[in-house]
Parts: structure tokens; C-alpha cells; sequence
């Protein structure tokens, strides 16, 4: 039985994770300290060959007995966590990365890291394909999580070209589905919450800075080909289809039946005018593509979440 250790793994993305290396027969050890992430996501997967450890992986990780893939998705994500956690963010991708690499090392694992397309800053080439180097602003208020996600790429191919470790690297672009909290501040979340109580939907700016959203199952579906291949360089993982932030809200307020109005709001620092993946890569050497369009996505997002997940609103409380 191959032995998985997914560091983040009660976080958004890390819990669907887990989910389908257990499926695939995976004995799975999910480290997290639970700073973003909840054990409610990962209370179904309770079962044999399931472990979980409250551990913070900015200090050193210790698995007994074998492990075949160490997949480090451990970081605050959304703009809302990490300009709220600026030190942990920039610890987490640099010790949390080597201490995931010495754990790989130490165990002739294979290494995945979830970077992201935000290495590419306000990008100046669209879309972006992973040759490009990106338009990052170190010292901007997101340099914290764009530059300690540039650093973790940086030291992973060093542990692939000195130590000779097994690495990938998956730069994932926008991602959505059941279990994103709905008050972490991303754009699907946050406008299908305000949509759910008909409240005002705040835009960015005015709206017309493109994102490319991938529904959560297409994403995993990715990472894991690219996780059983033999790929080292960086790979985008992405949904191609690009909207304006206007049209998404749009299309939240038609999908939920809504009587909210769409009003505007000033726009973050640095916030990126445009973000589209090139996947030829990833079409490539992994004949991986997404299958799932955004009003489909948003669709099975509203039927497998309840009304309370959606909004934020607890049951009772
Ligand atoms: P998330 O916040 O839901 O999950 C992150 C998890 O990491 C949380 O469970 C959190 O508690 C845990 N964590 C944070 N610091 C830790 C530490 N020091 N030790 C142990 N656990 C720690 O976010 P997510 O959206 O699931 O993102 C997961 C990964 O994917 C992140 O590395 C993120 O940068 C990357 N990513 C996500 C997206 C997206 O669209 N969701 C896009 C690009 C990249």
C-alpha cells in the first residue's frame, strides 16, 4: 500500500486530497496545525489507513516507517490568512518546505509542492505559461506569500539538482468547491455568501481584472498526475476559461436566484489585472485537462454545500 503524507491536508485543498488518495488506496498521514484549516473537513475520512497529527511543520516532521509521497500544501492561501499571518506564511514556505524536503530526502519519497500562480505577480505575458518568470513586487504586502512560494520552488529544485530528491512543483491557478470558508475572503466564496443572504456584492475596482477558476475535483485530479509522473519542472494546473470578476459576480447572482446588487469597492494593492493558465504542459506530459466549466463548477458547488457551510452561519448559533 503506497504511504502519502499530505502536509495542510485539513485545509481546503489538502482535505480533497487526502480524500482521493485514500480512494486510490493510499495509507495517508495528514499533518496540520490547524491555522486555516478545521477538522471538520477532514472528520469523514476518519477511517483505517487515515492518520491525523495536530503538528506545525515549521518544526521538524517524524513519520515511522516508510513514505512514498510527501505532498506539502501546508500555507495560509487566501489574501484575508496571509496578510493576517505575514511571519507564518514566509516561515511555512521556507522552514516548512526544507523540513517537507528533509522528510522526502530521508525517506527516497517523491516531493510535490503546491506553489501557485501568484509566483507570476501582475503578470506582463498572457497567459501565462511556466517559462515565464513573473511581476512580483518583493516587499508589497502579498510579497509575503508570492515571495516565500518563489523561495519554496527555489529550494526544491536544489534538493532535486544536489540532494538528488524526487520533486514537482504544480503552480496552482484559482481553485474552488465545497469546504472554502465562506468568509476567507476569495472571490467564489465570498460573492456566493453575499448572494445567499441578498446582500451587496462587493467588486474590486470595476471588475474587469480577469481570474481562471478550476473546480476543486479537476485540480486534484491534476496535482495527482502529476504527482505518479516522473515530471520535475514546474507544471500549471488550471481551468484556461477566463472572466472579469463582473461577469463571475454575474453569474453568482443568476446561478443563486439573488436580488443582490453588485457594487464596487477600492482595489487591494498589487491585486493582479489578469491571470489565465497556459496548460500545454500539463496537457502534455500529463494528458491533463479540466472537464468542469465554471457554471457547472458553481453549480455543484451550491448542490453538495449547505446553506450554513455557504454562508458561514452555524446551525443554531
Ligand atoms: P487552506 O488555508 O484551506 O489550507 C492550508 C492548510 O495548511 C490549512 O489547513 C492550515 O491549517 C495548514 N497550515 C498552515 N500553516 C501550517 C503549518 N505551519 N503547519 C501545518 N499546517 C499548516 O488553503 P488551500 O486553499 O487549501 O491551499 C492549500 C495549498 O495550495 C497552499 O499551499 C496554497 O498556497 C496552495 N494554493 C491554493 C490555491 C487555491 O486556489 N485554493 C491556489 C494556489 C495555491
Amino acid at each position: 500500500m503506497p504511504v502519502s503524507v499530505v502536509t495542510g491536508g485539513a485545509g481546503f485543498l489538502g482535505s480533497h486530497l487526502c480524500e482521493r488518495l485514500l480512494d486510490a488506496g493510499h495509507r495517508v498521514w495528514c499533518l496540520d496545525n490547524l491555522d486555516t484549516g478545521s477538522l471538520t473537513n477532514i472528520a469523514h475520512l476518519r477511517q483505517d489507513g487515515f492518520t491525523f497529527v495536530n503538528h506545525d511543520v515549521t518544526e521538524h516532521i517524524d513519520i515511522p516507517g516508510d513514505v512514498d509521497f510527501v505532498l506539502h500544501f501546508a500555507s495560509p492561501a487566501s489574501p484575508i490568512d496571509y496578510l493576517r499571518l505575514p511571519l507564518q506564511t514566509l516561515k511555512v514556505g521556507s522552514y516548512g518546505t526544507h523540513n517537507a524536503l528533509g522528510l522526502a530526502k530521508a525517506k527516497r519519497a517523491r516531493f510535490l509542492i503546491a506553489s501557485t500562480s501568484e509566483v507570476y505577480g501582475d503578470p506582463l505575458i498572457h497567459p501565462q505559461p511556466e517559462s515565464y518568470w513573473g511581476n512580483v513586487n518583493p516587499i508589497g504586502p502579498r510579497g509575503v506569500y508570492d515571495e516565500a512560494k518563489r523561495y519554496a520552488e527555489a529550494m526544491t529544485m536544489a534538493y532535486h539538482r544536489q540532494q538528488g530528491v524526487d520533486t514537482a512543483i504544480v503552480r496552482i491557478f484559482n481553485t474552488y468547491g465545497p469546504r472554502m470558508r465562506a468568509f476567507d475572503g476569495r472571490a467564489i466564496p465570498t460573492f456566493v455568501r453575499q448572494a445567499l443572504e441578498d446582500k451587496p456584492i462587493t467588486v474590486f475596482g470595476t471588475g474587469q481584472q480577469t481570474r481562471s477558476f478550476c473546480y476543486v475535483d479537476d485540480l486534484v485530479s491534476g496535482i495527482l498526475a502529476l504527482a505518479f509522473s516522473t515530471e520535475h519542472e514546474p507544471v500549471n494546473i488550471g481551468n484556461p476559461g477566463e472572466f472579469t470578476l463582473l461577469e463571475l459576480a454575474e453569474l453568482v447572482v443568476e446561478l443563486t436566484g439573488s436580488k443582490s446588487e453588485i457594487v464596487f469597492e477600492a482595489l487591494p494593492v498589487n491585486d493582479p489585472q489578469q491571470r489565465r493558465p497556459d496548460i500545454s504542459r500539463a496537457q502534455e506530459l500529463l494528458g491533463w485537462e479540466p472537464t468542469i466549466e465554471l457554471r457547472e463548477g458553481l453549480q455543484r458547488l451550491l448542490d453538495e454545500s449547505s446553506r450554513a457551510e455557504l454562508t458561514g452561519r452555524v446551525v443554531g448559533a
